[in-house]
This record gives structure tokens, C-alpha cells and sequence, in this order.
């Protein structure tokens, strides 16, 4: 008998992950690899929350937790949901967790029984999928396209609703557009699921924080009060706080999903690490006028890259409105020729020309859903991309029609 189970056996590692780890592996024969496949901050986490840990640790909170999460923490996300959406939470309402990624995958594994639907709208998180399959779920995709900003309208939505549908996934910013709803696109996809009582929303705000232009953001929660209890708003400090190694995410909703969540958790890993929760509630407690300044070393380096980049020939930057990631139509590429006469397909045949020929690597936008993209990640050094934009430039000059 097989000892891997039929569910392992269809899902695949997670792209930006493998691709993240060839990096460091080139990285460390000494080849001169610029990665932009990832998906972290490249600044250090902020000395006073690592001050925080070095505290919590010398304090002897060196043990397990209450399962869902330190009461400190949990009153520093009460209070964060409070001032930054006027949404009130009781304690019951919320879970912290190994990373927002762990909590959506036990969301989906307390509430989907087999075939039970998620909609994703497309280009989505590499990781939605898998853990839908994970739990026996079925993902329905629904594409969005460039003109419509990548994001999910109204009418989509209510083309895919089905009786057997139990979450909407949305993201906003998007991983890996940059898209971010407004209040009023919020509004109207809360209009379509007023009439759908059954259907759940799964709002992943974890790049919240990284909004570019003085655009505002909004969250469905918030907007749509009449959904307030079957919305599970998923957040983290990973991306706003730089403490991607730190594994703390949190969520928010119903009291029932919330319980099953915990019990979930109970029974497989126990509460989150009880250093990073100290680290995490001193982020979120404290002054945050330093976001300010990395929000703006994004925008500035997505003005500068989208620059750099207006004039190679078949690559159109679609230009993202949060998050830290370029998202690259790299349609005016396929049908040409590399250098060693092999005929550029897809997306991945782009992306692998990019990393063997001038040894830059960024991730297809297929493994986000949606083809013929590419996406970057701008949360490296302005002089990285700088040399990542010329060897672009080299490299697409070295192809042929
Ligand atoms: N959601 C999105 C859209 C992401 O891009 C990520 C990380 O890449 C996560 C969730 C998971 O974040 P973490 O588990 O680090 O909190």
C-alpha cells in the first residue's frame, strides 16, 4: 500500500518557495543571481519589536500560550481592528497563528467539506488552491483582466455563485497585482452577496499596510456591515512589519469559526511562538510613522522600475497600486527566439530564459492563474533593480523574431 495519501500526492510545492530556494542555492555557488521571485521585505524587522522579543525572552514568557493567542496580543489586535476600521471585536472573535498562511489553511479545513466551492478570483496567492485542495474542496476561478484592474466584478461573482459555494476569496492588496479595491467595488460585491446568505467571505488584508499614491484602504468587514458575520478577515505582521521569519498571523470573525479554528489548532500546533506574539503586539502598539517611509521606498521604486522599464519591447508593466510586487504582461515576447534557437511559449519559458541567460529570477505569472505574466518583487535594493532592469533589457535585446 502507498503510504502518501491521494491528497498529497496532487498538490505541488509552493512555486515562489522552490524558486526562492534555487536562488539561494545559486547564490551560494557563487553565481551572481538577482532574486525577485520572493516575497519579503528586504528591510530588518524594526529594532524596538525586536527589542520586545529580547525582553519577552529575558521576562521567562518562554512557554506555551493560551492556544488562539497572549491576551496582550489579542487586545493589540482588538485595539488595531478598532482604529483602523471601527470594527469591534470581543476577544472570541479572533485567533493568532503561525502566519496568516496557517490560518487560512485551517479556515478552509473547519469549513469545507468535499466538494464544497471557493471562489478565487485569478490571478490569485499561489497558495489558496492547494489548501482548498488540501480540504477537499473544489476552487472556481474566475478570471479578471487587465482592463477591469484585475479585480472581481459584481456581475463575475454572481455568474459563479452556486449552492455548493462556500467562501469568496479576496485580496486586496492583491499578491501579485498590487490591485486594491475601493469602498465602492467593496460595496458592490457586498450588494451581490446580500442575496446569497450561504457565502462566506475570506478577506486576506496582509498587505494592508502598503498602499501606494494616498490611496486609502478599505475592508469588506468595514464596508459591508451586513456581512460582518461571515467575513473572516485574515491579517499578519509579516508584510507591513518586515517578520516574514517571526510566523504571526491573525484573524478575525465569527465566533463559531473562530472556536473550530482554535480547536483545530489545539490538536495540531498548539499556539503560535510566545516571543514573536511579544514582538508582534509591541508592532502593533507602537508608533508606526516608520511605515510611512518604506511605503514610500515601494512607490519610489515602482516609479523607478516601471521607468526603467517603459522602453524594453515586449514587456508592459501594469502598474500596481499596493503591495511590492510588479505585475508584467510579457505577451510581446512569445514567438520569439533565445540565442540557443528555442522558441519562448509561455510564461515559464520567459521566466526560465530570464534566470539562465542573464540570471535574473522572477516568477510566471502562471503560477499565480494567470498567463502571459511575469511578477517581480520590488521589496529588494534600488540598486538591485536597477541591474535587474538592465539585464532585462539585455536579455529580450538578445532575441529574435
Ligand atoms: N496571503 C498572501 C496574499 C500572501 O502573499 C502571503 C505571503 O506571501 C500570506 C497570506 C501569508 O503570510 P504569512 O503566513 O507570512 O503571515
Amino acid at each position: 500500500m502507498a503510504l502518501l495519501n491521494q491528497i498529497i500526492s496532487t498538490i505541488k510545492p509552493s512555486a515562489t518557495l522552490a524558486l526562492g530556494q534555487k536562488v539561494l542555492e545559486m547564490k551560494a555557488a557563487g553565481e551572481d543571481v538577482i532574486g525577485l521571485a520572493g516575497g519579503e521585505p528586504n528591510f530588518p524587522t524594526p529594532k524596538f519589536i525586536c527589542d520586545a522579543a529580547i525582553q519577552a525572552i529575558q521576562a521567562g514568557q518562554t512557554k506555551y500560550t493560551a492556544v488562539d493567542g497572549t491576551p496582550e496580543l489579542k487586545q493589540a489586535i482588538i485595539d488595531k481592528f478598532s482604529k483602523d476600521h471601527g470594527l469591534a471585536c470581543k476577544p472570541h472573535n479572533i485567533i493568532v497563528g503561525t502566519g496568516a498562511k496557517q490560518l487560512l489553511y485551517n479556515a478552509f479545513m473547519v469549513t469545507l467539506n468535499p466538494g464544497d466551492e471557493v471562489i478565487v478570483p485569478a490571478p490569485y496567492w499561489v497558495s489558496y488552491p492547494p489548501m482548498v485542495q488540501c480540504a477537499q474542496g473544489h476552487s472556481v476561478f474566475v478570471p479578471t483582466s487587465e482592463a477591469a484592474g484585475f479585480k472581481l466584478r459584481p456581475r463575475a461573482l454572481s455568474k459563479v455563485i452556486t449552492k455548493k459555494t462556500k467562501w469568496l476569496c479576496l485580496n486586496s492588496p492583491s499578491n501579485p497585482t498590487g490591485a486594491v479595491y475601493s469602498v465602492d467595488e467593496l460595496k458592490a460585491l457586498g450588494e451581490v452577496l446580500a442575496q446569497y446568505p450561504h457565502v462566506h467571505v475570506i478577506s486576506d488584508d496582509i498587505y494592508e499596510k502598503l498602499i501606494f499614491d494616498g490611496q486609502s484602504f478599505a475592508t469588506i468587514a468595514q464596508v459591508c456591515p451586513h456581512l460582518q458575520d461571515r467575513v473572516l478577515t485574515i491579517n499578519g505582521v509579516s508584510k507591513a512589519y518586515a517578520m516574514t521569519g517571526w510566523r504571526i498571523g491573525y484573524a478575525a470573525g465569527p465566533v463559531g469559526l473562530i472556536k473550530a479554528m482554535k480547536t483545530l489548532q489545539s490538536q495540531s500546533t498548539s499556539s503560535a511562538n510566545s516571543i514573536a506574539q511579544a514582538a508582534s503586539a509591541a508592532a502593533l502598539n507602537g508608533d508606526q510613522s516608520f511605515l510611512t517611509s518604506w511605503v514610500q521606498k515601494y512607490q519610489s521604486r515602482r516609479d523607478l522600475m516601471m521607468r526603467n522599464m517603459a522602453d524594453i519591447p515586449g514587456l508592459k508593466v501594469c502598474k500596481p497600486s499596493g503591495a511590492f510586487y510588479l505585475w508584467v504582461n510579457c505577451q510581446g515576447l512569445l514567438g520569439k527566439k533565445t540565442p540557443a534557437g528555442t522558441a519562448l511559449e509561455t510564461d515559464m519559458d520567459v521566466a526560465d530564459y530570464l534566470l539562465d541567460s542573464v540570471k535574473v529570477a522572477v516568477m510566471p505569472g502562471s503560477a499565480f492563474g494567470m498567463g502571459p505574466y511575469l511578477r517581480f518583487s520590488i521589496a529588494v535594493s534600488q540598486e538591485n533593480l536597477d541591474k535587474a532592469a538592465e539585464r532585462f533589457r539585455g536579455a529580450v535585446a538578445r532575441l529574435s523574431s
